[in-house]
């Protein structure tokens, strides 16, 4: 149930319609607009619905969310959330890149990637430390140590850390490492893993289950920020139909749908979601015509001696022509490049 206060309401009035909903022990989330605030009731649907809200001063309206997820709904916040990772902005009139290897190999490897992917002008490097692989004997990542690389590229140019947690144990060491943590496709609906990282203040990334549907996407990110944590955003990575020329099937239907229906940043990741390298530069472009808020790309500078991915990585050559590719379609968007 949401609470619409009318856009004169003091904060006196406000209050006094929170004070009479966290007595009777429901959960309350605010959310201030530029025109009016919303107050979201979590609790007993009755028990909400009985009680004369719509008496009280300053109170618009009362307005039942049908859907299971209400924080991430747009009846409950009318305006694009903008998620802050360490000053850069992904949501409203940006356009941020994470750009970076699938995995991190070595020192070497992952500062080489950082000062690629920072010259053609991405905003985040993402590689994977713990690599979530579907072979048990397939290289599993360097866990800490690739952290440690991580930090450092970071250190060297500048760029914010986005990288994968696989499980509830690591989520404080890749916390003590990352700006924005990332929860594979794999773990979407890992239940515990999504309410340990609501419990964090850090930034998550939560890439789209590979046969999950839109609302099932939508609760995964509810999980999250139901434990309080609000700095979601969505990533469309393709997902799992019957064509086997493509790794996998980018639904960009899915964020032209999110965007409608929620008001969390979402971005594409046209290399999960293509699998093959030459089909990422246009799929990059359409999934920001569609009106996606950033990219995910995956690029190395060697593909063909990657251990993992390497079909689906751009060269650092391609990943510069896709740059400025996306830079117009991103033009004709409104959006910009921080
Ligand atoms: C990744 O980004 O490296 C990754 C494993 O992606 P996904 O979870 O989308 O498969
Ligand atoms: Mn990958």
């Amino acid at each position: 149930m949401i609470i619409v206060m009318c856009p004169e309401a003091t904060k006196t009035e406000r209050n006094m319609v929170i004070d009479k909903l966290t007595k009777l022990g429901l959960k309350v989330h605010l959310s201030e607009g530029a025109s009016r605030t919303i107050i979201g009731v979590i609790g007993d649907k009755q028990l909400i619905s009985e009680l004369p809200i719509e008496a009280m001063d300053g109170v618009e309206k009362m307005v039942s969310v049908t859907a299971d997820y209400k924080l991430v709904n747009r009846q409950f916040k009318q305006e694009d959330t903008v998620v802050n990772v360490g000053g850069v902005l992904i949501g409203g009139s940006n356009l941020v890149v994470m750009a970076g290897p699938c995995a991190v190999e070595s020192r070497e490897q992952i500062l080489l990637s950082a000062e690629i992917v920072k010259k053609a002008g991405a905003h985040f490097l993402r590689g994977g430390a713990y690599k979530p692989r579907t072979s048990p004997y397939a290289f599993q990542g360097l866990e800490e140590r690739g952290l440690e690389m991580l930090a450092e590229a970071r250190e060297k140019t500048g760029l914010k850390i986005v990288t994968e947690v696989v499980d509830v144990e690591t989520v404080p060491v890749v916390s003590a490492y990352a700006d924005m943590l990332q929860i594979g496709s794999r773990n979407m609906q890992n239940f515990q893993l999504l309410k340990t990282v609501g419990k964090t203040n850090k930034p998550v990334l939560l890439k789209r289950g590979l046969s999950a549907t839109i609302n099932e996407w939508l609760n995964a990110a509810e999980y999250i920020m139901s434990e309080g944590n609000y700095n979601v955003v969505l990533c469309e990575r393709g997902i799992r139909t019957y064509e086997e020329y493509t790794r996998n099937t980018l639904d960009l239907s899915a964020v032209a749908a999110v965007k409608n229906i929620s008001h969390l940043p979402i971005i594409v990741d046209p290399s999960h979601g293509t699998g093959r390298w030459k089909l990422v530069g246009p799929m990059a472009r359409a999934g920001i015509a569609t009106g996606a808020d950033g990219l995910m790309i995956e690029v190395h500078p060697n593909p063909a001696e990657a251990l993992s991915d390497g079909k689906q990585s751009l060269t650092p050559e391609n990943f510069m022509i896709t740059m400025e590719e996306v830079k117009k379609i991103a033009q004709v968007m409104g959006k910009r490049l921080p």
